[in-house]
């Protein structure tokens, strides 16, 4: 028996201990870099000749990791050994397969900063974003064992007289899981353990850019006991191997979190059935946003431009729940700006292992170009308040950005840019505010910054978001408080972290037996 779910703290890194152990960490990792790592199928490990060179984003000469990478044959092996584990593993009770994330979740909280320290080198967040990121995949492990012993119980029933009715969950099959690097620990891990505490094997493609952070969950896995064959990690290239995996007949579903476009291409498909396949693919796919802060008149301004500079550049603004757009009502428009401006260039742009950092470097190369070629649109359309520039010439820095007047019709108040840019838009009144918060493809997150009840309870009725905040930031949505999942274009509302996230890899049997 273990005790009840409860959200894993934060590390408050103000105490000297814990800036000595995490300072320790870094060194631990810095000196286990640049190791060679196989993929894992059947439990086997397995090398091949092409690798990822994983390195980090703020110094790219610096290898975190050479990583096997998987070609068509080893994602037919992959599956291959999923369905043969599947046999065994979905006789066990689900009490016994949360044991699994138990235990997981208690070896994670052991190395908690020495993961912390992996993030912080491969995917550049900063001390407490990288630390925020562990503590929600243990939160997960813990979430999803105590759900899983739940749906072991069976399904309240309303008996026929003369009968034994009764139903139960059984899982699907062995499953892909294709996972984002923004949150290189705490997807994976959730999006997979998910899966797995559900019975199902799966073939884990970890994003490109984090494949050392996936192959550190493996290990804590494999040290807490999971059978061989039920998580098989094939890193590698997404456009080369990915529609294959997708397309696959033996894949049974597929759990994604990314991009609308590689969603959207997931989710077309999978829809095709292969030759030999025997069933409908389920496809779980959350997807990106383009979430908006709305502040009004009646509103707190500090705490509304605190909340919004917080949600913006959180993680560089690479977070599918960052503020985008900041909302203003005309008549607070110039005092929230001005406190956004401020608060903004007091943030402090470095390297992610310098505990004073604030503003890390964006994931790569390619992001990088993307989010500049947004800036200097920005800078032609719109009206650049600050930033708007790299920092320094080594990795990928970019100063946190905020945009004034932006149409809210154009790229800058519609496409997600997932980088450290704002576009702030100035809207009549509250009405106008909702309307245009409202006015684009995706349903991710947004808040409301307002002291009016009525207004309160019209976003709730009306703002088009799957995670509406109140009078607080956007971001950092928490495992059984929060549950996470997008409207419209942002997915398809999984609701990661809820007591309805398992269900989407089981299926329920109904068994009726004539007494
Ligand atoms: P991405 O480019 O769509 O990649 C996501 C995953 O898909 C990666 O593992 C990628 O592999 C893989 N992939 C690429 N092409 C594929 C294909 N043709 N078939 C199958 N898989 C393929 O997204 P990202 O840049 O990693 O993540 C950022 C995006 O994720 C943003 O849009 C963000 O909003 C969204 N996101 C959403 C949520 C949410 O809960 N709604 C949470 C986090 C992030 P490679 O890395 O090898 O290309």
């Amino acid at each position: 028996m273990v005790l009840p779910y409860r959200h894993e703290p934060l590390t408050d890194f103000t105490l000297p201990d814990n800036r000595r152990a995490m300072t320790e960490a870094l060194g631990t990792v810095r000196r286990a870099m640049g190791e060679s790592y196989p993929m894992r199928i059947g439990g086997q490990s397995v090398f091949s000749d092409d690798v990822i060179v994983s390195t980090n984003p703020g110094r790219p000469d610096q290898v975190v990791g050479r990583v096997s990478k998987a070609g068509a044959a080893h994602v037919d092996a992959a599956l291959a050994a999923g369905w043969e584990a599947f046999d065994a593993f979905r006789r066990q009770a689900g009490t016994v397969r949360a044991r699994y994330l138990y235990r997981a979740a208690a070896i994670m909280r052991r190395r908690r900063f020495e993961l912390a320290a992996w993030e912080v080198y491969e995917a550049g967040k900063n001390w407490a974003e990288a630390d925020a990121d562990v503590a929600e995949a243990i939160d997960f492990l813990e979430y999803y064992g105590r759900q899983m012993e739940e749906l072991d119980r069976p399904v309240p029933l309303t008996p026929l007289e003369g009968e034994d009715d009764t139903a139960f969950y059984v899982p699907l099959g062995v499953g892909a899981i294709i996972p984002p690097w923004n949150f290189p620990l705490a997807i994976l891990t959730g999006m997979t353990a998910g899966a797995v505490v559900a019975g199902n094997p799966v073939v884990l493609k970890p994003a490109s850019p984090t494949p050392v952070i996936a192959e550190q969950f493996l290990r804590i896995m494999e040290e807490a006991g999971i059978p061989d064959g039920v998580i098989n990690l094939i890193p590698g290239d997404g456009g080369v191997i990915g529609d294959y995996l997708v397309s696959h007949p033996r894949t049974r579903f597929v759990s994604f979190t990314g991009s609308r476009e590689i969603g959207l291409r997931i989710n077309a498909l999978a829809a095709q059935a292969g030759t030999g396949q025997r069933w409908i693919k389920r496809v779980v796919a959350e997807m990106g946003g383009k979430d908006a802060i709305i502040v009004d008149e009646t509103a707190d301004l500090d705490d509304a431009a605190q909340g919004i500079v917080v949600s913006a550049f959180g993680f560089q603004g690479q977070k599918c729940s960052a503020c985008s757009r900041a909302i203003l009502v005309d008549a607070v428009y110039d005092k929230v700006v001005d406190r956004v401006v401020a608060l903004t260039e007091k943030l402090r742009v470095g390297q992610a292992d310098d505990p004073d950092t604030d503003i890390g470097p964006v994931i790569d190369e390619r992001a990088f170009d993307k989010i500049m070629g947004y800036v200097e649109w920005g800078k032609a359309h719109a009206r650049l308040l600050c930033g708007g520039r790299r920092v320094g010439d080594e990795g990928y820095f970019i100063a946190p950005t905020v945009f004034g007047d932006v149409d809210p019709a154009s790229k800058l108040g519609q496409e997600e840019i997932f980088g450290p840019v704002l576009s702030v838009i100035r809207a009549r009144d509250f009405d106008h505010a909702l309307e245009i918060a409202n006015g684009t493809e995706y349903g991710l997150t947004g808040a409301v910054y307002t002291r009016r009840r009525d207004r309160i309870e019209q976003a709730r009725a009306e703002f088009e978001v799957g995670n509406l905040y109140i009078n607080r930031k956007c971001t950092g949505a928490v495992v059984g408080a929060h549950p996470f999942g997008g409207f419209n274009l942002s997915g398809t509302d999984s609701k990661t972290g809820s007591p309805d996230y398992l269900r989407l890899f089981l299926q329920m049997k109904a068994v009726a037996e004539r007494l």
